[in-house]
């Protein structure tokens, strides 16, 4: 009785790439600046709008989008950005400027 019988196991399920991810726009990842007074601030680049000298993103306490703080100023590097009642916003450390024109009521 010779019963060697090894069960052959085949290779290895081949993986089937999952392009599933359309990654079209690059989808630019958050990051974290510190406020004059410290504190660390959350800068998230998908939402901002455009100022005279270079982009304003909206600035959170928390990653999550928590807790709005004001704005980043992408052409000083600086959080130091005051917003009028007006919606007008202006960075305080260059001449950053974004004219409330075109100010959409939907956004917070
Ligand atoms: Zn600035």
């Amino acid at each position: 009785m010779s019963g060697t019988d090894r069960a052959l196991s085949g290779p290895s399920h081949g993986n089937d790439m999952d392009a599933g991810e359309a990654d079209a726009d690059e989808a630019p990842e958050p990051f974290t600046r510190e406020t004059p007074e410290g504190e660390v601030v959350h800068v998230d680049p998908r939402e901002g709008d455009r100022g005279t000298e270079g982009a304003f993103l909206a600035v959170y306490r928390t990653p999550g989008g928590e807790g709005r703080y004001g704005w980043y100023c992408a052409a000083c590097d600086g959080v130091a950005v005051a917003m009028d009642t007006m919606g007008r916003v202006e960075c305080t450390n260059c001449d950053n400027l974004r004219k409330p024109t075109g100010w959409d009521a939907a956004h917070e």
